[in-house]
């Protein structure tokens, strides 16, 4: 029985295409912590995505009342009726993106899975996707659960990680099919301007490309920055999927919240692959997006000026330390300092931080190959202690300056 066993063991390897992937780097940094508290060392936490910040209360109290109220059945596949005309009028509101609630629009758990299904009703196996290096770790995975194949725009620190149009150029083939944008940039907290909205675009509409734009952190953005959709554009409008979500500007994370929306023929596709897989988002879920689109921004304006003081307390307390070179992000809730460590490869430096300064960060090559000598730090504890982070980073680095002699 036991050989019996083994034998189906060897045989279930897993498919390539699962194989072909690595783990999520950030999931995994995120479990190191809780593994760690279990065994009661605390480290500051400036590992996974996720806000500190508890979801508003009127957010809680839609999803409570809706539950109560027997919102406990499988609801319309792209959304209950209220969240995607909420999410549509938001989209031309706050954006300048029109689609139709009818059929522009599908909700789903969570911005992540958005982005999966657009990449599931549009690649064909052996397509080739752009995506900006460094970039959200999952891109590359989910355009090979996708069977597609992920191609690297590098985007270089020494240029503020912009994105150039000779990089888009050299990058692009006669396969590539879709480009995945996002801005603000997880992890540089970087914001396209004018002219890489226009390297894009330029781009797109001359490779009949789809672009698969991911606006989650489209709210979090700092004095002088300013967020411009792709779906906006009338060049682009009918090859964009505008895909966004809940947990990040109303720190719903675990809520599971998201959508994408487009042109009709663009989401059609989409449908398929969503009523096959989770069928529907939990309706009392949605209930609680439509309070946050519908309901006060307040709570929105307040983490957004919280935040700004904790980037503003990470360049003053971090860029203090020597061998570190921090910049100021123009958006999301991420700092990306470089670090003068010839031969140390990010993720080494990263355990390093982990293990002697007490502070859980992500490798920046976790975002792709750019991210080398980088490591990102999520804004998700308060200004008061970056001193200590600063503290935990200077003993990090001294304890690779003293092992070295
Ligand atoms: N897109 C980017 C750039 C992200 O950083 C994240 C989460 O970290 C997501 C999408 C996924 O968000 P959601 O929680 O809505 O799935």
């Amino acid at each position: 029985m036991a050989k019996r066993a083994e034998e189906v063991v060897t045989r279930w390897q897993g498919a390539a295409r699962v194989n072909a992937i690595a783990p999520s780097g950030t999931v995994a940094v995120t479990q190191k912590v809780r593994d760690l508290a279990a065994r009661g060392v605390t480290v500051i936490n400036m590992g996974g995505g996720d806000p500190d910040f508890a979801t508003p209360e009127h957010i809680v109290e839609a999803a409570v009342h809706s539950l109560r109220g027997g919102a406990t059945h499988y609801v319309n596949s792209l959304g209950i009726e209220p969240l995607r005309e909420a999410i549509a009028a938001k989209l031309e509101r706050e954006n300048g993106v029109r689609v139709s609630p009818g059929d522009g629009v599908i909700v789903t758990p969570g911005a992540k899975y958005a982005i999966l299904l657009a990449l599931l009703g549009h690649l064909d196996p052996g397509d080739e996707v752009l995506v900006q290096d460094p970039a959200w770790v999952s891109y590359s995975a989910m355009i090979r659960l996708a069977e597609g194949v992920a191609v690297p725009v590098p985007t270089l620190p020494e240029e503020g990680f912009r994105l150039r149009a000779e990089a888009l150029r050299r990058a692009a083939s006669t396969r590539t099919r879709a480009i995945i944008v996002n801005h603000p940039v997880n992890p540089t907290g970087h914001v396209l301007d004018q002219e890489e909205i226009e390297a894009v675009a330029a781009l797109a509409s001359e490779r009949d490309l789809l672009v698969i734009s991911d606006e989650i952190y489209e709210r979090i953005l700092f004095p002088g920055a300013g967020h411009r959709s792709f779906g906006a554009r009338p060049d682009l409008a009918d090859r964009t999927l505008t895909v966004n979500g809940f947990s990040k500007t109303y720190a719903m994370t675990g809520w599971r919240l998201g959508y994408v929306a487009g042109p009709a023929g663009l989401v059609r596709p989409l449908r398929k692959a969503q009523e096959h897989s989770i069928y529907c988002v939990a309706p009392f879920i949605q209930a609680a997006g439509v309070a946050a689109l519908s309901g006060p921004q307040e709570c929105v304006a307040a983490m957004q000026a919280e935040y700004l003081k904790r980037r503003d307390a990470f360049l003053r307390a971090v860029g203090d330390v020597p061998g570190v070179h921090v910049a100021a992000p123009g958006g999301a809730f991420y700092m990306f300092p470089r670090f003068d460590v010839p031969g140390v490869p990010a993720a080494r430096l990263a355990e390093l931080l982990l293990e002697v300064g007490g502070i859980a960060a992500t490798a920046g090559t976790e975002f792709g190959a750019c991210g080398e000598a980088h490591l990102r730090f999520t804004l998700r504890v308060p200004p008061e202690n970056m001193p200590a982070v600063a503290a935990g980073i200077a003993k990090a680095l001294g304890s690779l300056r003293s092992a070295r002699g």
